[in-house]
């Protein structure tokens, strides 16, 4: 790690034009995929696909259609968005400017130097993506009837994450800055372990005290449904410390059910949303597809990919930590050890966005095996039908453009997901 006192010169190297080109490339082919998206969605609104003629109405249909679009078109502008604050924070010469500014309060290099500097990085990205957030909710939600949230919970909810998001995170960064600072060349090894460590940590927290925070979970222990729940856990070989209904509705009208937590500490959450729209034997072949995912273990392999891929990105930080070009090339004329965080946490996912298809695609398969353990321990019939409405409910297109789709899509497109569910 550089000492801070060493001041380079902001001049524009191989890395500058290394960034430029990966931030334009994935910043075009985010517009790109969009615009294809809109048109295809667009010149397929007036025909429901055959497979869904008799489930989905023509309204419903081009309501997706138009919702989608319209979401699409957002999205678009967050690209630009995203992309102008990439730039202006680091080539830009914002986080020099905020580490000359914290520099003046507190000292330079120090954990509290580059916990304040890290911190209001992150505050400024917040803050660009902030309009685009709201006028999603209040604009495009409730344009399409989805919204449930009042300005009043949006700033509660706001300040609410914000809090939360300081008491949980700035610890970590302490710690971090922390072993960064004192650790020498194997620094990165040791903020892997605590990095690891904490999002166990993290899984056992958010849903004993942070969920409650936001939503209301009422424990379901009589009637058909929790009968039917309790008889697929039986099937399924599935222990869990109970069933509860969250009130999603007071945000969105989107449905949605998961299970927080691991080991014996299991929930099962079911969205009011949800439960009120699917008949119990619906709702229990989603709960089976749910279960397909823990039994076949995706959920820990997904934690080990991701412990291997952070171990792989912690170590490349630590061969760029010390390397003085790594800062001028991203406009950074002081090094600290926060800057480097600051600048690879910003840089590095314009790098990792053209891995999106191999992820997706890993994902989608994962999809159709938990489909697969599903309508062997629930009503094929009944998973389909709870698919249909969950498609209508959510108004997602049933006509993706193939190469978004491949490109994004974690779910596989509905009449590829239910032509292979009617195949089992
Ligand atoms: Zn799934």
């Amino acid at each position: 790690m550089q000492p801070a006192c060493i001041i380079l010169s902001r001049v524009p190297n191989a890395l500058t034009w290394l960034f430029l080109v990966a931030l334009s490339l994935a910043a075009l082919t985010r517009l790109w995929l969009a615009r294809r998206q809109i048109r295809y969605v667009l010149a397929h609104r007036d025909a429901v696909p055959a497979t869904f003629t008799e489930a989905i109405p023509l309204a419903a249909h081009q309501k997706a259609a138009d919702y989608t679009a319209a979401k699409s078109r957002l999205g678009m502008l967050d690209v630009l968005i995203n992309s102008a604050t990439l730039l202006v924070l680091t080539l830009g010469g914002v986080i020099q400017w905020l580490s000359d500014a914290w520099g003046s309060l507190l000292q330079p290099g120090a954990v509290a130097h580059g916990t304040a500097l890290l911190l209001s990085v992150f505050f400024l990205q917040g803050l660009a993506g902030l309009p685009t957030a709201a006028y999603r909710t209040f604009g495009i939600e409730a344009r399409f009837g989805f919204n449930r949230m009042t300005p009043g919970l949006f700033l509660a909810d706001l300040a609410k994450h914000t809090l939360v998001g300081l008491a949980l995170g700035v610890p970590l960064l302490l710690a971090v800055l922390w072993l960064m600072g004192r650790m020498g060349q194997l620094w990165w090894l040791y903020v892997w372990i605590v990095w690891v460590a904490y999002s166990m940590l993290m899984m056992m927290v958010y849903p004993a005290f942070i969920l409650p925070l936001f939503n209301k979970f009422t424990p379901i222990t009589e009637g058909e449904l929790a009968a039917r729940v309790a008889a697929v856990l039986a099937r399924c070989g599935f222990k869990s410390s109970g069933l509860y209904l969250m009130d999603g509705s007071k945000r969105s009208s989107h449905g949605n059910a998961f299970f927080t937590g691991f080991g014996a500490a299991k929930r099962i959450v079911l969205f009011d949303t949800l439960v009120s729209r699917l008949q119990p034997p619906e709702v229990e072949a989603v709960l089976a597809h749910e279960l397909g995912h823990y039994r076949l273990h995706h959920i820990a392999k997904g934690m080990a990919l991701s412990a291997a891929v952070s171990l792989a990105v912690l170590w490349l930080l630590g061969q760029l930590i010390d390397q003085p070009w790594f800062y001028q090339g991203l406009g950074v004329a002081a090094p600290s050890d926060a800057a480097a965080l600051a600048l690879f946490l910003l840089v590095l996912p314009e790098f990792l966005f053209f891995v999106q298809p191999l992820t997706s695609r890993y994902s989608r398969k994962r999809e159709y095996e938990a489909d697969a353990y599903a309508v062997s321990h629930a009503e094929p019939a009944d998973l389909v039908r709870a698919l249909v409405k969950l498609y209508q409910d959510n108004a997602a297109t049933l006509t993706p453009d193939p190469l978004h789709s491949a490109f994004y899509d974690s779910h596989p497109p509905a009449a590829m997901r239910i032509a292979r569910l009617k195949t089992i």
